[in-house]
C-alpha cells in the first residue's frame, strides 16, 4: 500500500480508538458500561448525535463546547484522540513486519492509555487492566522480539520480567510508606509494573523506571515551579510508568542506552 494511504488510515483508526478510550475513561470509575447508553452531554445530557460525535473534527467544529447547553468539553478529549493517532500510526510504521508483536504492543499501548488516565483523573488503579497486560505478556511470550531462546526461556523472561517489576515497585512502595507515612506508590503501580515487564522483559523493567522517574521529576518541578501542588501533593506514578512502558514497547532500551551515548 502506498506510504501516504497507509498513514492517512492508520491515522484515522487511531482517531476512532481513542474516542473509543475516552469512553473507557469516562465511564469504567463510574461503572457505567462502555457499549451502552450512547454518549450524552454530562451537564444537559442531550445525546450526541453522530456529526457531533467524529472525533477530533466535531471537537474542532464546536470549538469545544457542546451544541445545545454550550458547556466546555474537557481539553483531555482531543488530546487522547490525537495521542492515540499518533502512537498508533508510530507503531504501525516500526512494527508492520511483525504483525502479531504490532496488534499485542499496539494493545498494551491502548491498556496503559486508558489506565493512566484513569489513575490520572481518580487516583485509582483498576487492576483488571494490569492483568490484561500479564496476559498479553504470557500468550505473546513466544514470538516477543524483545525475548530469545526456546520455549522455556521465552517463558523466563516473561516470568522474571513481570517478577523484577513487581518486586522493585513493591520495594519503592514499602520504602515510601516509611519515609512519608502515607501511600506514595500505590498498591496498583506494582500490579501495572508486573504487567509492563511482562511484556519488556527485566531490561524493560530498568529503562522503564528511568524514563518514569525523568518524566515524573520533570512534571513534579513544573508543579511545584508554578505552584500548581506542594512538595507532599498527590501526584498519580502509572502516567510516567505508562510513558515509559509505550516507548519501550516501541523499542525497547537497555539500561546501557542511558549512560552510552
Ligand atoms: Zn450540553
Amino acid at each position: 500500500m502506498n506510504a501516504g494511504i497507509l498513514f492517512v488510515t492508520v491515522f484515522i483508526f487511531g482517531l476512532i480508538i481513542g474516542s473509543f478510550l475516552n469512553v473507557c475513561v469516562s465511564r469504567i470509575p463510574k461503572g457505567v458500561s462502555i457499549i451502552s447508553p450512547r454518549s450524552r452531554c454530562p451537564e444537559c445530557l442531550a445525546p450526541i448525535s453522530f456529526y457531533d460525535n467524529l472525533p477530533l473534527i466535531s471537537y474542532l467544529v464546536l470549538r469545544g463546547n457542546c451544541r445545545h447547553c454550550g458547556v466546555s468539553i474537557p481539553f483531555r478529549y482531543p488530546l487522547v484522540e490525537l495521542l492515540t493517532a499518533a502512537i498508533t500510526a508510530l507503531f504501525v510504521f516500526k512494527w508492520r513486519a511483525d504483525i502479531p508483536w504490532l496488534i499485542v504492543s499496539l494493545s498494551a499501548a491502548y491498556l496503559l492509555i486508558t489506565v493512566s488516565l484513569i489513575d490520572f483523573e481518580t487516583f485509582m488503579i483498576a487492576d483488571a487492566f494490569s492483568y490484561a497486560l500479564m496476559l498479553l505478556g504470557f500468550v505473546s511470550a513466544f514470538f516477543n522480539p524483545y525475548f530469545n531462546g526456546g520455549a522455556s526461556a521465552r517463558f523466563l523472561d516473561f516470568f522474571s520480567g513481570g517478577l523484577t517489576g513487581a518486586v522493585i515497585v513493591g520495594s519503592l512502595a514499602w520504602l515510601g510508606k516509611r519515609i512519608y507515612k502515607k501511600e506514595a506508590v500505590g498498591e496498583g503501580d506494582i500490579f501495572l509494573m508486573a504487567g509492563i515487564g511482562a511484556l519488556t522483559g527485566v531490561q524493560g523493567v530498568f529503562s522503564t523506571l528511568m524514563f518514569a522517574s525523568f518524566f515524573g521529576a520533570v512534571y513534579g518541578g513544573w508543579l511545584i515551579l508554578f505552584k500548581k501542588a506542594g512538595r507532599f501533593d498527590h501526584v498519580p506514578f502509572s502516567p510516567f510508568l505508562s510513558l515509559g512502558a509505550v516507548i519501550n514497547l516501541y523499542r525497547l532500551f537497555r539500561i546501557t542506552d542511558f549512560f552510552i551515548w
